[in-house]
């Protein structure tokens, strides 16, 4: 099975990261979003962030130029019809996703596959609201997509050996390692870091430490590259609670509680470096705890 062209739904970080390393790697890109406004919204950022790979001279400037000519930043669902795969990026909400399907399934060809980016959740079940469970599989690309190796490859209860061996194919041709997980709420990924990220809003919710002091135990001490509130900020808040939510409903286990200070802040608003604010505030030229 062979890709020519691959649509990708959603224009955000994950998605408009995924098209960047798509055109980079040679497929022709259809990127889809809520409004064309908001697609090219995505383009631009994809622009910035090959120009950056420019001048550091990770590529070429006609490399650049190639791939963005390559991708098509478009607000109607109807455009990957031409697409031989779609990857869904969308937010992480089962309702909206399910939605999102409905809308595509019915201009894709007969023989197109599906992607799912989830974080978090069931494959099984997202690839049942469409007609093609053997052809819909777990993608999940890491952020940023074109500096993170990994892609987690999540088979559903139904997809298709041949399903699996085209995205397998495809993973290593866009220059990524993948690693499989079968599918249970988080994957291996998220199963691991998104109550570690927990913890560590409870160590600050119950006042064991400051934000700065939680983040420098974690980097020092652990020689991680960045604490677990500035990763909670970088992947976004939103999308944390939501994969608390579902390791703690799919698990039925309290020990996935998402802590109420998480809840507090996405309902602020504050989602972290996509709004400009979440544990650090990015207004100034360095970020700066918010409690
Ligand atoms: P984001 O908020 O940056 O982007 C989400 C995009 O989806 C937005 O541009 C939004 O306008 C768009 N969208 C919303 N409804 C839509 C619809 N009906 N049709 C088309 N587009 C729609 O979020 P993100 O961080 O890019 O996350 C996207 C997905 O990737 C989620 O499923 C998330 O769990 C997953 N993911 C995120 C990370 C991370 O670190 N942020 C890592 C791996 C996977």
């Amino acid at each position: 099975m062979d890709f020519k062209t691959i649509g990708v739904i959603g224009a955000g970080q994950m998605g408009n990261g995924i098209a960047h390393v798509a055109a980079l790697s040679g497929y022709d890109v259809v990127m889809s979003d809520v409004s064309s406004e908001q697609a090219e919204k995505g383009l631009a950022v994809i622009t910035k962030n090959m120009a950056r790979q420019v001048s550091k001279e990770i590529i070429s400037q006609a490399d650049m130029d190639t791939a963005i000519a390559r991708i098509k930043a478009s607000g109607d669902v109807a455009d990957h019809a031409i697409c031989d795969l779609v990857i869904e990026a969308a937010t992480e909400n089962v309702a909206l996703k399910e939605k999102i399907f409905a809308g595509l399934v019915p201009h894709l060809k007969d023989d197109a596959l599906i992607a799912t980016n989830t974080s978090s959740i069931s494959i099984t079940k997202l690839a049942s609201t469409t007609d093609r469970p053997e052809r819909f599989m777990g993608m999940h690309f890491m952020n940023p997509v074109p500096l993170m190796k990994l892609v987690e490859l999540i088979r559903g209860i139904a997809t298709s050996d041949e399903t699996f061996e085209a995205i397998h194919a495809l993973t290593l041709k866009m220059g990524k390692v993948p690693a499989v997980s079968e599918d249970f709420p988080g994957f291996i990924a998220n199963r691991i870091l998104m109550p570690m990220i927990n913890e560590a809003i409870y160590t600050l919710y119950e006042g064991v430490g400051t934000i700065e002091a939680i983040d420098t135990t974690m980097k020092l001490g652990m020689n991680h590259p960045m604490g677990p509130l500035t990763l909670a900020d970088f992947i976004g808040l939103d999308t944390c609670l939501a994969i608390m939510q579902v390791l703690y409903e799919g698990l039925a286990d309290s020990k996935y509680r998402p802590c109420p200070l998480l809840v507090k802040y996405v309902e602020a608003g504050w989602l972290g470096r996509k709004t400009g604010k979440g544990f650090y505030d990015y207004s100034g030229d360095t970020p700066v705890p918010t409690r």
